[in-house]
């Protein structure tokens, strides 16, 4: 391979030119062993959230990311195996009930996660709400599970992707999250590396999602479909809003809550609807003829869920934590909801302590927000919008000054947005 100059190669995405594969191979490799410098990355990041990258330039940088680590081997599997990534966003807890519903249906679900930063919540800080539930396995501590049960949600290696680890770090502090190219390449690396026969992505738009406009959730709903495809991995993406927070609870143990309502019948309307389209679309992808709907309604996805925690070390028995202090805050007025803002509901749970600042930093299982109204539900004054949870006073002091702010009550008539938006294929 060429030596290049990190400075010439930020320099050409600076002004707008396209890198040739040699340079996007050699600065990622140097990145990695830490012959290119953190500042210099951050430059050539600056410029592709300027400048982007074409669908060559994608695509080699993808690959190169897939090609920094090890791959998982899931051949050999006696179900094929599809994969569900979202891009975050609040109140949603749909992994926890989708990977043990379409194992439930006969396909083997490896789910490798990750934790919440910011106002979006993490899968495995919400399963970890659960005593004695194990994060970490090892690759083949993830085949055999995904070979006996179906289902696994766990740690992404350090293995997969590590050039993602490093980029994913350098663009949160650097302002450089927010693109199109850099997202869908760090997405999709991991999904590709991940072993996974097919994938369905669940694009989150508005409010509380990364991407607030549908027309750039659109372009990257379909960089990732022709990503992924481009990588013999099956790809369908679903666009969903984010405008409102998925169903009611928004927190750690709360979640876990309510999606176990969900897995036993229950639970919130939005979340089973878009549960049951997703796991509709995974199944459709790898050829199981099976109404997923049916393995609600029997019982086979709960059992398989317990079945899938316990063998991580979990007890699905346990009562979960809920935060001592508690507040409830009420509607100042008789009227609609005009809105509720997952962004502002997702701020008020981190500040209450179920998010984090830091990757460092720990998290509460109990505090969170039960959220009690949905935009377009009439309520009188006085009536509970919502319930906060929460360690301490302090932590609760701070999610109730965040929260007040979160639901508009008026006298228009609301019809709610749907929560599917639109389904993009290659
Ligand atoms: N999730 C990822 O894994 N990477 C991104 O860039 C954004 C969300």
């Amino acid at each position: 391979m060429n030596t290049y100059s990190a400075v010439d190669v930020i320099s050409a995405k600076r002004d707008g030119a396209a890198l040739n594969d040699d340079a996007i191979t050699w600065m990622l490799d140097a990145y990695l062993k830490g012959n290119v410098a953190d500042e210099q990355m951050s430059a050539l990041l600056m410029a592709i959230f300027f400048n982007g990258l074409d669908a060559r330039e994608l695509l080699t940088w993808t690959d190169r990311m897939i090609a920094s680590g090890e791959r998982l081997d899931l051949k050999g599997l006696s179900r094929p195996t599809v994969d569900k990534h979202s891009t975050g966003g609040v109140g949603d807890k749909i992994s926890l009930i989708l990977a043990p519903l379409v194992a439930s249906c006969g396909a083997a679900v490896p789910q490798l996660s990750g934790r919440g930063l910011g106002h979006t919540g993490g899968t495995l800080d919400k399963l970890e709400s659960i005593p004695g539930w194990r994060a970490f396995l090892t690759n083949d501590e993830i085949r055999d599970q995904l070979e006996s049960i179906g289902a696994v949600i766990c740690a992404a290696g350090e293995g997969l992707a590590p050039v993602d680890r490093k980029l994913y770090a350098l663009r949160d502090v650097t302002g450089t999250v927010e693109s199109i190219a850099l997202i869908s390449s760090s997405i999709m690396s991991k999904k590709t590396a991940d072993g996974t026969n097919a994938v369905v992505l669940a694009v989150k738009v508005g409010r509380g999602a990364f991407i607030k406009a549908f027309d750039r959730a659109r372009e990257l709903a379909a960089t990732m479909v022709s990503l992924g495809t481009n990588h013999g991995v099956a790809t369908v993406a679903q666009l969903t809003s984010m405008n409102q927070p998925l169903g009611r609870a928004i927190g750690n143990a709360i979640e876990v809550d309510e999606s176990v309502d969900v897995l036993r019948g229950g639970g919130p309307s939005d979340v089973r609807e878009l549960t049951l389209s997703l796991a509709r679309t995974m199944l459709s992808l790898v050829g199981i003829d099976v109404d997923p709907q049916s393995k609600l309604d029997d019982g086979s996805a709960y059992e398989l869920y317990r079945t899938m925690i316990r063998a991580q070390g979990g007890d699905p028995d346990a009562t979960l934590a809920r935060g001592r202090h508690k507040d409830v805050l009420l509607s100042p007025r008789e009227g609609i909801v005009q809105s509720v803002d997952s962004l502002n509901v997702g701020i008020a749970a981190w500040r209450l302590g179920a998010g984090r600042a830091r990757k460092e930093d720990p998290v509460s299982a109990g505090a969170g927000v039960l959220c009690l109204v949905r935009e377009g539900d009439y309520v009188e004054a006085g009536q509970p919008l919502f319930e906060l949870f929460a360690d301490d006073e302090q932590h609760l002091e701070l999610g109730r000054t965040t929260i007040t702010s979160a639901v508009i009550v008026g006298e228009d008539p609301v019809i709610p947005e749907p929560i599917l938006l639109e389904r993009i294929t290659k």
